[in-house]
């Protein structure tokens, strides 16, 4: 096989014409192609009357060997690289233990939990996953629950159940991760298997959306149960069992004890009460950096056009995302985050008094706005206070939005235009919010420290100079946004486990070590790898 990049072709083209050109390329004859297939799409919109595709293909050809030999010192022609993942296929069989005694826990069933129970179920460990939340179907309706009738289930909502926090969002499934042994390449392949879009593994920043995420979830969890695995829902893991800087199990909110010496800690962001726990059995964690702001919504055809020029609304291009960053005067930066084009502003708290917002989109991205978290970096200088101090600033800002909402979940909001003119918002414009309950509209000054307000205020006119139109009067401004990461670190060594209590995984994003589903399934499989390395230690000592 070998690999041709960097391949152009207009916006408007079929398959003769990637044939065509990929033949004309490389100089052969048509009868010479065996097949291709895409491996990577991406597109090139600088120019925005003039957009192209680019493609990066493999190809199967008669004389493979010939045609290398003749594009030697050609960069954009050369072999194929192996992208396969290939940890599991390396494990004997034979490796895996088979005592109920010696099978690893995995506490949390989020994009984390779910690959290191699906990696270990594959080796032949029957790993038992402990989820505190309920199944993601039943999990759907609780989650409805707060966005149409005001009614939060602290256990089962936005942040916890089945699938975790990504679960009810756009799925965006790119990462900046350096990947040399491709495990992100793992993560999609198990996704498709489960029903995702076959696209995922080519196009340059995939998505899946909502509604298709419950399914693959729900496929998943089939395959880990098919393959010995146990996942056991409303299990909330209370507390953690540690003798001598060894982990030995868990209990559970029931008062069930579960013995283990392999537990693995993939609880997301928002599991503070876990956070607590940890900490109070003295396993080491420390205060992380995070960013807090707004989530702002414009109209999608705003951004689409602004990105797209005449070719806005083409269907291989989509709905239109962005990216931005602004470094304040004040030595802060301001950066959009987690943006969901054609998509909703969600209500996702997990602790009843409190208000946060995120955002979602189903797979079409067709709803009227573009939203995205406008946030603003901070380090623990800015919240002193010991490893949980980052936690207690969260709820503060959370539990006075949810004030300044009107105390019924609804949000704070605040008009683009207002906020920078320093004036309260009392009527929408163009922009209908799209956040459930709703938004009440009022000041945002008080919602955030008052260097994150000059930073944002700063930042969305120097945005409008990239995005014609960001700094209009009507898009709309609501809060708060918290929970862009975690808030602490629990520190781990080389080989995975706490650094100071062994047989614990910290791992996901709530320990630290993610940032987002693709990153999360990633270090959920690396953790698998360490956990089963240990196991099979453990069978051989
Ligand atoms: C609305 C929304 C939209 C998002 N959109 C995107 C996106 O488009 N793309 C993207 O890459 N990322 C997105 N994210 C972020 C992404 O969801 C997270 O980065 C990812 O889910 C982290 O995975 P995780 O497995 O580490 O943790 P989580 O997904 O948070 O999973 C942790 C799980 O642990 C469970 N748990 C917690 N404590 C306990 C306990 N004590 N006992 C038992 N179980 C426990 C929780 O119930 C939860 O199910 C979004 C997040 C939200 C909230």
């Amino acid at each position: 096989m070998l690999r041709l990049t960097d391949l152009k072709l207009p916006l408007e083209h079929g398959d003769d014409a990637l044939r065509a050109a990929l033949i004309a390329r490389l100089g052969i004859r048509a009868d010479d192609l065996v097949g291709y297939t895409v491996f990577k799409r991406s597109y090139d919109a600088r120019k925005r009357g003039h957009i192209v595709l680019i493609y990066s293909l493999d190809i199967e050809l008669r004389d493979e060997a010939g045609v290398l030999q003749r594009l030697a010192g050609d960069a954009q022609v050369g072999p194929s690289p192996d992208t396969r993942y290939k940890f599991v296929t390396q494990v004997p069989a034979t490796g895996a233990p088979g005592s109920d005694f010696l099978r690893p826990l995995v506490i949390g069933f989020g994009p984390c939990g779910l690959f290191v129970a699906l990696v270990l179920a594959q080796m032949g460990f029957r790993p038992i996953v402990l989820e505190r939340g309920k199944a993601v179907r039943e999990r759907t309706q609780d989650t409805w629950g707060l966005w149409r009738k005001r009614d939060l289930n602290p256990e089962s909502n936005v942040q916890f159940g089945e699938g975790g926090a990504g679960t009810f969002s756009d799925g965006k499934l790119y990462s900046q991760i350096k990947d040399p042994q491709h495990h992100g390449r793992k993560v999609l392949t198990e996704f498709v298997k489960a029903g995702a879009p076959a696209e995922i593994l080519y196009v340059s920043k995939p998505h899946i959306g909502t509604f298709k995420l419950v399914t693959m979830i729900e496929q998943m969890r089939q395959n880990i149960i098919d393959l010995g695995g146990e996942i056991r829902f409303s299990e909330r893991v209370e507390d953690l069992h540690i003798e001598n800087g060894q982990v030995r199990g868990v209990t559970l909110a029931s008062g069930e004890q579960i013995r283990s010496d392999h537990v693995v800690l993939a609880v997301g962001h928002s599991a503070r009460d876990t956070f607590q726990m940890i900490h109070d059995r003295g396993v080491y964690v420390e205060a992380k950096p995070f960013s807090i702001g707004f989530r702002a919504e414009h109209p999608q055809s705003l951004i689409d056009t602004c990105r797209f020029g005449p070719q806005a609304g083409h269907p291989i291009l989509g709905a239109a995302d962005y990216k931005l960053v602004h470094h304040a005067r004040n030595g802060r930066s301001v950066y959009s985050f987690c943006m969901c084009p054609g998509g909703t502003v969600v209500a996702a708290t997990s602790e009843p008094g409190r208000v946060v917002t995120n955002g979602m989109s189903q797979y079409s991205r067709n709803e009227r706005n573009a939203n995205s978290a406008i946030v603003v970096g901070i380090t623990p200088e800015d919240y002193p206070g010991g490893p949980l101090a980052g936690i207690d600033l969260q709820r503060q800002l959370e539990s006075h939005a949810y004030v300044l909402g009107g105390s019924n979940y609804d949000a704070p909001g605040q008009l683009v235009g207002d906020f920078i003119m320093q004036r309260p918002s009392s009527e929408f414009g163009s922009v209908q919010p799209s956040y459930k309950p709703g938004v009440k509209l009022g000041e945002l000054d008080s919602s955030l420290p008052g260097y994150a307000i000059a930073a944002i205020r700063e930042a969305l006119p120097a945005f409008d100079r990239q995005i014609r139109g960001y700094a209009m009067q009507d898009a709309v401004l609501t809060g708060v946004e918290t929970r862009t990461s975690s808030p602490i670190r629990i520190k781990r060594g080389d080989d995975y486990q706490s650094i100071n209590t062994k047989g614990l995984y910290p791992a996901g994003e709530g320990a630290g070590y993610a940032g987002g589903i693709l990153s999360a399934g990633v270090d959920g499989i690396k953790v698998a790898e360490a956990v089963a390395l240990s196991l099979m230690a453990v069978k051989k000592g």
